[in-house]
């Protein structure tokens, strides 16, 4: 494994990312618990995969170690999810020398993180991330949270973990949508990064093997050392933090239009990618020969998300909702060219409507059309 690290206000913490590196998991163990407990929080369908073999192989004694599931899916990123998990650990008598352990996806660590930032002021907490959303950025940062009734991740707290690690072998058993939604927020990073990064996703994608963990791997770590080093010069997400949201504003209307139920988060993004890149022509931002190349590699990701119903109008009153948020405008990340993101908070509306239009009809006759 090769060491990442993000530093923050407590100091830093490192991103471990490998394939089959449990001894390292076992030194993260051993330097952040000490002689206190470890509270291990996972949902249930990672624990029914992987949660007794995981507690074997860290090699964390068995007698100081209290595992609480959680239902998987959104739905536990709730207040009352969060109650429950405040009362399991409660009765354990969780006291702040002990540890939490998130194992699991961004839902797991996003509620794991915040019962770790509220319960008695705050324990220190890690991170077993195992779904690739969660590897390449969930669980990088320390951003965690719930969700409300108004919207996705309206309450949180930034709250650093100890360490992040993420081990590559538990993606073979994660569902091929989970690994697509993954490789939007992939793609994201190599949009942002550029360099060789788009280019070295196409050859993996040109395999049709996203399963490819030796090929995987190196992509996932730069992902994840590119997130480090944003998070660690933005920590609050007051600056440049804010270019993550790329392929975000779109994402988060069609995901609030089709009410949370249509589309993974991931999948969402891709086709926020796909309308960013419109707009970033429209609005003549974009440098047309440095981007033509990473259009069509998420061209090519929108064959790889499922086709849906996705309404028009449903996505512009999302992006409506945004904007009474923000005071009046839409924030859009668009991108000068791959490595070079631009803020817009001007776009005229029918530009907006003009690529949103121009995206579902991309996705309405070649989503879906990948395996
Ligand atoms: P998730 O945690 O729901 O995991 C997806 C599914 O995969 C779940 O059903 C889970 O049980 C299953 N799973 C997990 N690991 C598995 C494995 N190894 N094998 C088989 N199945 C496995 O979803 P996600 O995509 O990991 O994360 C999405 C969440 O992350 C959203 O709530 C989003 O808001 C949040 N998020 C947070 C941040 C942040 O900075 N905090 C960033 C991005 C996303």
């Amino acid at each position: 494994m090769s060491q990442i690290r993000v530093t923050c206000r407590e100091g830093a913490y490192p991103v471990e990312v490998g394939l089959k590196q449990t001894h390292i998991l076992k030194q993260l163990l051993g330097r952040s618990v000490g002689s206190g407990r470890l509270f291990v929080i996972c949902d249930a369908q990672w624990y029914a995969l992987h949660g007794e073999r995981f507690l074997k192989r860290a090699g964390f004694p068995r007698k100081r170690t209290i595992v609480t599931v959680i239902p998987p899916g959104e739905r536990s990123k709730s207040a009352r999810c969060l109650a429950g998990l405040y009362d399991c650990l409660l009765s354990g008598r969780i006291e702040r020398g002990d540890f939490i352990l998130a194992c699991g996806g961004g839902v797991t660590s996003d509620l794991a993180g915040y019962a770790a930032a509220t319960l008695l002021r705050g324990i220190p907490w890690g991170v077993v991330s195992t779904t690739l959303v969660g590897m390449v950025d969930a669980a990088i940062g320390g951003k965690t949270g719930i969700n409300h009734g108004r919207g996705k991740n309206l309450i949180g707290a930034f709250w650093p973990p100890k360490f992040v690690w993420s081990d590559l072998e538990y993606l073979y058993t994660l569902p091929r949508r989970h690994m697509v939604a993954g490789l939007g927020e992939l793609v994201k990073s190599a949009g942002l990064t550029g360099k060789r990064f788009p280019r070295e996703i196409s050859s993996l994608m040109a395999t049709g093997d996203l399963y490819d963990m030796r090929r995987l791997e190196p992509l996932v770590r730069r992902a994840a050392a590119f997130k480090a080093s944003v998070v660690s010069r933005d920590e609050r997400d007051n600056g440049v933090r804010q270019q993550l949201n790329y392929g975000h504003t779109v994402g988060h209307a069609i995901e609030r239009g089709t009410g949370y139920r249509g589309l993974l988060h991931g999948e969402a993004v891709i086709l926020g990618m796909a309308a960013a890149l419109q707009l970033g022509q429209m609005v003549g931002i974009a440098e047309e020969r440095h981007t033509t190349e990473f259009a069509a590699l998420v061209d090519e990701c929108v064959t790889w998300v499922p086709r849906r119903r996705i309404d028009e109008l449903r996505v512009l009153e999302g992006l409506a909702v945004d904007k009474k948020r923000r005071g009046g405008s839409i924030r859009f990340v668009l991108l000068k060219r791959p490595g070079r993101a631009v803020i817009a908070d001007d776009v005229p509306r029918k530009l907006i409507v003009a690529a949103v239009q121009r995206m579902l009809a991309k996705y309405n006759q070649t989503g879906g059309s990948h395996g």
